[in-house]
C-alpha cells in the first residue's frame, strides 16, 4: 500500500481515481470529529429536520409496505409535479423529460458520462461545488477552469476564449460564493454556449433559496431548452439531504443517454424518498416559506456582522457567505479552529481562485451564529 494525500490506495486502483485529490473540505472536517465545542459553518446542510407533513407521508408509505423499486425514470406523480412545479422558474418540461436522480449528485455524474467522450473539454467557472472536476474527469474529460473573482460571475469573453467544449457547468445561487445570475448574466452564458456548441449543465440546487431576486432557469431563454441539463432536487430547499432525491430535465437525445446509465447504476432513486418528495411539492410551500424566511434573517445578520472585519459581497441565495479574508485561507480556518472553536472552509476548497476567502455556512440557529459571529470578529480583530 502506498499512500497519496491522505489516501489509501493499492496499484488496482484506476488511475483516474488514484490521482483524484481528496476533497478539501473531508480533509478539514476530519479535524473537528469528536469536538463537541466547536461551531460548525462548515457543512451546507439544512439545519431542519424534513417538515413534518413530509415525514408523515413517507411513513405512512411505509405502514402500507410501499418499498419497492420505482420505473427507472421515477414515479410519474413526482415527474408531472416536478414539471408543473419548475414553471415558477420560467418553463414547464415535458414529464417524460425528467429522470428522478438520487440527488444532485447522480444528476452531475450522469449528466458528464452521458455527454462526454475522452478528451471534451468541460468548462468549469471557479469557485465551485466540489465534485465538479472529480465528476469530469472520471468521465474523461479535461477541464478548463476559469476564475470568476471578484464578482463571481462567469464572462462570455473568458467563456468563448476556450474555443471549442462539450460542456459548461453552472451553479445558481452558488456554493460556495451565495452568488446568483441575473437575466443578462445567464443571457451571457447562453450565447457563450451558442458560440461554443457546448451543453450547459445548470446545478439549480439552490434555486428556492433565492433572496435578491427571483430564480429564472437558464433553460428557460430563448431556444435553450434544448442546449441545457438542469439539475435539481430535494436536500436543501425541503431539508432533505439524507433522503437523497432531486431529478434531471434533458433534451431528448442527452434524456435517452443519461437515462440508459440511470438504470444500470441506480436502478430508481429510494421510493419512499420520492413520495416525500410529492408531498414537498405537493403541499411543502409555507414550510419552504418559513425556512427561507429564516435564512434570510441568518444571513442579514451574519453578513453585518462579518462586514465590522471583512470585505463581504452580500450573497443573493443559498445559505453561504464568502467573505474576503486577506490571508491565506487554510491558516486561517485552522487557526480560528483551533483558537476559537469555530469551524469553516478554506476558499482553496473550491478553486484555486478562491484562495483568500473562506466559506461560512449559516444553516445553523440564530444563537450558535451569534456565538460564532462573535469569536469570528475578535479572532479577526486581533490578526488585522
Ligand atoms: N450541488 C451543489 C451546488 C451542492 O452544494 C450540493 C450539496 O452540497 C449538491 C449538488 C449535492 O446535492 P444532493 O444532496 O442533491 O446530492
Amino acid at each position: 500500500m502506498k499512500r497519496i494525500g491522505g489516501w489509501q490506495l493499492s496499484r488496482k486502483v484506476n488511475e483516474k481515481v488514484a490521482n483524484l485529490k481528496p476533497s478539501g473540505i473531508r480533509r478539514f472536517f476530519d479535524l473537528i470529529i469528536g469536538r463537541e465545542d466547536v461551531i460548525s459553518l462548515g457543512v451546507g446542510e439544512p439545519d431542519f429536520p424534513v417538515p413534518w407533513k413530509i415525514r408523515e407521508e413517507m411513513i405512512y408509505s411505509l405502514e402500507k409496505g410501499i418499498t419497492s423499486y420505482t420505473s427507472n425514470q421515477g414515479l410519474p406523480e413526482l415527474r408531472n409535479s416536478i414539471a408543473e412545479y419548475y414553471e415558477k422558474f420560467g418553463f414547464k418540461p415535458d414529464p417524460d423529460n425528467i429522470i428522478v436522480t438520487t440527488g444532485v449528485s447522480e444528476g452531475i455524474d450522469i449528466a458528464l458520462r452521458a455527454i462526454i467522450n475522452p478528451g471534451d473539454k468541460v468548462i468549469i467557472p471557479e469557485p465551485c461545488y466540489v465534485s465538479y472536476e472529480p465528476l469530469s474527469i472520471l468521465a474523461g474529460a479535461e477541464v478548463v477552469k476559469i476564475p470568476t473573482v471578484p464578482d463571481f460571475k462567469p464572462k462570455y469573453e473568458d467563456l468563448v476564449k476556450v474555443g471549442k467544449a462539450k460542456a459548461i457547468i453552472i451553479n445558481y445561487p452558488n456554493n460556495p460564493t451565495g452568488v446568483s445570475y441575473s437575466r443578462k448574466d445567464l443571457e451571457e452564458i447562453a450565447d457563450a454556449a451558442v458560440e461554443l456548441d457546448a451543453i450547459i449543465i445548470s446545478d439549480e440546487i439552490y434555486a428556492e433559496l433565492s433572496y435578491t431576486f427571483k430564480h429564472t432557469s437558464i433553460a428557460s431563454l430563448n431556444g435553450m431548452e434544448d442546449k441545457v441539463v438542469v439539475l435539481n432536487g430535494f436536500s436543501k430547499s425541503f431539508a432533505m439531504t439524507g433522503l437523497r432525491v432531486g431529478y434531471a430535465i434533458a433534451p431528448d437525445e442527452i434524456f435517452e443517454a443519461m437515462l440508459k446509465i440511470h438504470q444500470y447504476c441506480m436502478l430508481c432513486a429510494p421510493v419512499t424518498a420520492q413520495i416525500g418528495a410529492i408531498e414537498a411539492l405537493r403541499n411543502g410551500e409555507a414550510d419552504l416559506e418559513r425556512m427561507r424566511a429564516e435564512y434570510l434573517r441568518r444571513r442579514n445578520y451574519f453578513v453585518r456582522r462579518l462586514r465590522e472585519v471583512f470585505d463581504v459581497r452580500m450573497p443573493d441565495g443559498a445559505f453561504y457567505v464568502f467573505p474576503k479574508i486577506n490571508a491565506n485561507s487554510e491558516e486561517f480556518a485552522e487557526k480560528l479552529l483551533f483558537e476559537k472553536s469555530v469551524a469553516v472552509v478554506p476558499g482553496s476548497a473550491f478553486g484555486e481562485c478562491g484562495e483568500g476567502y473562506i466559506r461560512c455556512a449559516y444553516a445553523i440557529s440564530m444563537d450558535k451564529l451569534k456565538e460564532a459571529a462573535d469569536r469570528i470578529v475578535d479572532f479577526a480583530k486581533r490578526m488585522i
